[in-house]
């Protein structure tokens, strides 16, 4: 069972496209206990959560209390666990990433390579990269397989591609990129043009890294790759089965975005999990999304994520026009990339591609 435990909306950064609302009110020691034992309470063979915030290392010391007291209760239970944090990693230490690599804890930074100083600051507008050079070579060195998450907002777009290359060179070898999503974002035709246009710079620049010793894995495009190889869907949405996130308060939804919301609360970690409420939400989300009837690409698509069709339109199942346009650019790169590692015969793209055919 894998629960997401939203610590805090509080944050010490300000980042341009930021949709928390900051309040301080912060996930008690004692309801983060009761989840760890809501989470063992299941009887599932792998278990984990995923810290998520504002910023989760504001609540340092409840992660690890969390990370310990899972331990203790797993002494009974024999489970795999595994955890992951997303963080803007000015608060990261070297005892801390310690503890996380004791328990098998993913850090993911938040980082926009050469955007960074325009799009995530202190509240007072002040850039942040100078202050993270040091935590990023700890970070590094202790988790070298460690992901750099990157947001564009659209008056940035032409920059994304050269700032992936920066993340790269700077020794993050996972990188993944994301668009601002907020519902009144500012993205218009040319941008998504622009956007286009980086995603097929990268597209060869991906292509040219795939064989280096140190491989550059460029997420977005290496996951529509393997599912188009593996003949499987891109994503799996189990709405309120898959990752359920629970709040700083104790509640319980079926996933990020509809954190808070009453009608979509469906239990707390004293009284556990509605099973009715859950399966009533999950129901409704597996109705087909209209507008994408007969696309070809519907497989490959994020089109089915509730959360992200939800936090744009309002409705879990009507698509914001930018995630579609957004979703074929990705797909059409993605399917370039693969093209040019096919026709150089790259190795390691011959390997996975033999091994997903064989299948
Ligand atoms: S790091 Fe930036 S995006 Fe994340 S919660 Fe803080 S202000 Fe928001
Ligand atoms: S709603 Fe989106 S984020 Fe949530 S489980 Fe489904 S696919 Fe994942
Ligand atoms: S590309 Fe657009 S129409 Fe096709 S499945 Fe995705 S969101 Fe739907």
């Amino acid at each position: 069972m894998n629960f997401t435990l939203h610590l805090t909306a509080d944050c010490n950064l300000s980042c341009r496209y930021c949709y928390e609302k900051h309040s301080h009110a912060r996930m008690s020691t004692e309801t983060a206990l009761s989840a760890c034992e809501l989470m063992f309470s299941y009887g599932h063979k792998k278990n984990g959560f995923s810290f998520f915030g504002g910023e989760p290392l504001l609540c340092r010391k409840t992660i690890i209390r969390v990370l310990e007291y899972c331990e203790e209760l797993n002494r009974a239970h024999g489970a795999s666990l595994s955890y992951k944090m997303t963080t803007n990693g000015l608060l990261l230490d070297e005892a801390f990433i310690e503890t996380a690599n004791r328990h098998k804890l993913e850090i993911a930074l938040s980082h926009d390579g050469v955007l960074q100083d325009a799009q995530r600051v202190f509240p007072d507008g002040r850039g942040t990269s100078r202050l993270l050079e040091p935590k990023i070579d700890l970070l590094l060195k202790l988790q070298p397989n460690a992901i750099a998450m990157m947001t564009v907002l659209p008056e940035n777009v032409g920059r994304l591609a050269e700032s992936v290359e920066w993340l790269y060179a700077r020794g993050f070898s996972r990188v993944n990129t994301a668009i601002d999503c907020r519902p009144n974002n500012a993205w218009d035709d040319n941008s998504m043009e622009e956007l286009d246009a980086q995603y097929g710079i990268l597209a060869e620049f991906c292509a040219s890294h795939f064989d280096d010793e140190r491989p550059l894995h460029y997420l977005n495009f290496e996951s529509k790759i393997a599912c188009h190889l593996e003949s499987r869907s891109c994503i799996e949405c189990r709405l309120g089965y898959k990752q359920p996130s629970i709040a700083p308060d104790g509640s319980i939804y079926p996933c990020n975005q509809f954190l808070n919301i009453p009608e979509y609360r469906i239990g707390s970690v004293s009284s556990g999990i509605d099973e009715q409420a859950r399966e009533r939400i999950y129901q409704m989300s597996l109705l087909p999304e209209a507008s994408c009837d007969g696309c070809t690409l519907a497989k490959r698509c994020r089109h089915h994520c509730a959360c992200l069709n939800f936090s744009m339109t309002g409705n879990m199942h009507e698509v914001p026009h930018v995630q579609c346009v957004h979703e074929q650019s990705v797909i059409q790169n993605a399917d370039r990339m693969a093209e040019l590692l096919y026709e150089r015969k790259s190795p390691r793209f011959m390997r996975v591609y033999s091994k997903a055919s064989n299948k």
